[in-house]
C-alpha cells in the first residue's frame, strides 16, 4: 500500500522499500498542490516544501510499524543507474526509531537478484500496453524475445557492463566537448581532454581494476579523431526522434547530424566497437531508423548515414535505398505485434546466452 494509505493504521511488520534519493525522497515533479499564500506562515522555496512533506511521509511510514521495521533499498534498479542511500536512512536508523523494537536493513540474499526471482512467480508484472518503443527495445526483441520480456515487461534490471560504461563515456565527452564549441572558441585538445576527466568522475565504473587502462584507451581515440579533424561543431548534437511507425512511437537519438558544403546532411552514430564493412551493414536496423527518422521527421534531403568507429577513427558510410527502408519498417511493425500479443518465446543461443543478464534465471538458457 501506499504511504497515504497506511496513515492511521499500524502493523506488526513494516517493510519500507526503495530507500534512494530519487525515490524516497522522491524527486519533484511539477508544482502539485499549493496552498494559498496566506495560509503559509513561513515561506519555503518550492524544493524544501517537498522535502518537508516527503520527510513526513517517512515518517508515517517508519512510524506504522509496531514492533519490526525493514528498510530497502538497492543500488541499481531498472536501468544503469547507480542510486545513493536516501539520506532519510541515517535518522531512521538513529534517534527516531529508537522506540522501535528493530531495525534491520535489508542485505541482499547470497544468490542475489536470481535467488528473489525464482522464489516469486513469473509474471511479476502484466505486459504494459505500448505506446511507443526505443531501438534498444526492438534490438532486444530481435535478439530473444525472452530477453525482452525479462528486461522491459518484468524489468528486472541488467548487471553494468565495462564495456557500455565505457561507451557512455566516450559519448558524454564527445557530447560536452562538441557542445561547447562557440563561433569564437574553436575546439581545442584541452576541452575534449576535460571533458572526458569530467565523463570519468561522473560515472561509478563496475570495473575498477579496468578503470586506468580504458582511461588510456578513450584518451587515445578522442585524441586521434581529433587530430583527424573529425570534431568538428556538428548541425545537431544528441538529437531526439520520435518517428511513428504503424500507430506507434519509436523514439530514439542521434548522436550527430551534419550539413556538409552541398547541402546534404549526414547522420553519424559514434561507435567503441570494431569496425565493420559497408557492405555487412545494409540491412542495419539502427542506421535504417536513423534514415527512417531523419527522412520523415526532420526532412533531411539529400541524406547518408554512417558509423564513425572511434577505435580506428573510421567512418564508414552506409546507403539505405528505399525499398531497404521499407523492409526496416516492417521489421518494426512485426516486432511490435509480437510485444502486443505478448509472444515471448525464448531463442536461445550459446554466444547470446553466454551474455545474458538473466542466463541464470532462463530455463532455456544454452549453456
Ligand atoms: S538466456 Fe538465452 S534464451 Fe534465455 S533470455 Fe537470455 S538470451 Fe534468451
Amino acid at each position: 500500500m501506499t504511504v497515504h494509505q497506511a496513515k492511521g493504521l499500524e502493523f506488526g511488520l513494516v517493510i519500507v522499500p526503495h530507500l534512494v534519493e530519487g525515490r524516497f525522497p522522491a524527486s519533484r515533479r511539477g508544482e502539485g498542490l499549493t496552498l494559498p499564500d496566506e495560509l503559509l506562515k513561513e515561506e519555503l522555496p518550492a524544493a524544501e516544501l517537498h522535502l518537508a512533506e516527503e520527510r513526513r511521509l517517512a515518517y508515517v511510514a517508519i512510524t506504522r510499524a509496531r514492533e519490526e521495521l525493514v528498510c530497502t533499498l538497492a543500488g541499481r534498479y531498472e536501468g544503469v543507474k547507480d542510486w545513493r542511500p536516501s539520506r532519510f536512512l541515517t535518522p531512521i536508523r538513529g534517534a527516531e526509531a529508537r522506540e522501535l523494537a528493530a531495525v534491520s536493513l535489508l542485505v541482499p540474499p547470497a544468490g542475489g537478484l536470481v535467488e528473489v526471482a525464482r522464489q516469486v512467480e513469473l509474471p511479476l508484472n502484466d505486459a504494459p500496453p505500448i505506446a511507443a518503443l526505443s531501438y534498444t527495445q526492438v534490438d532486444t526483441y530481435l535478439r530473444c524475445p525472452q530477453m525482452y520480456q525479462y528486461r522491459f515487461v518484468f524489468r528486472l534490471p541488467t548487471r553494468p557492463k565495462p564495456q557500455m560504461q565505457f561507451g557512455r563515456i566516450l559519448h558524454e565527452a564527445l557530447k560536452d566537448a562538441l557542445g561547447s564549441i562557440e563561433r569564437d572558441k574553436p575546439l581545442t585538445w584541452a576541452m575534449v581532454d576535460s571533458a572526458y576527466v569530467a565523463a570519468w568522475a561522473r560515472e561509478r565504473f563496475c570495473a575498477p581494476e579496468q578503470a586506468p587502462s580504458l582511461q588510456d584507451l578513450g584518451r587515445t581515440y578522442l585524441r586521434r579523431a581529433f587530430d583527424a579533424g573529425d570534431l568538428s561543431k556538428p548541425l545537431l548534437l544528441e538529437q531526439p526522434f520520435s518517428l511513428r511507425v504503424d500507430g506507434l512511437r519509436l523514439t530514439g537519438r542521434m548522436d550527430r547530424v551534419d550539413r556538409h558544403p552541398d547541402g546534404s546532411y549526414e547522420v553519424i552514430d559514434y561507435k567503441t566497437g570494431s569496425a565493420k564493412r559497408a557492405a555487412d551493414l545494409q540491412r542495419d536496423l539502427q542506421l535504417g531508423v536513423y534514415a527512417l527518422a531523419a527522412r520523415e521527421v526532420f526532412r533531411f534531403d539529400p541524406l547518408s548515414l554512417s558509423y564513425y568507429y572511434l577505435e580506428t577513427s573510421e567512418r564508414v558510410t552506409v546507403a539505405k535505398p528505399k525499398e531497404r527502408l521499407e523492409d526496416d519498417r516492417q521489421t518494426i511493425v512485426k516486432v511490435a505485434e509480437g510485444i502486443r500479443a505478448e509472444l515471448f518465446p525464448a531463442r536461445p543461443d550459446r554466444m547470446k546466452c553466454s551474455g545474458c543478464d538473466f542466463r541464470l534465471l532462463c530455463p532455456s538458457a544454452a549453456v
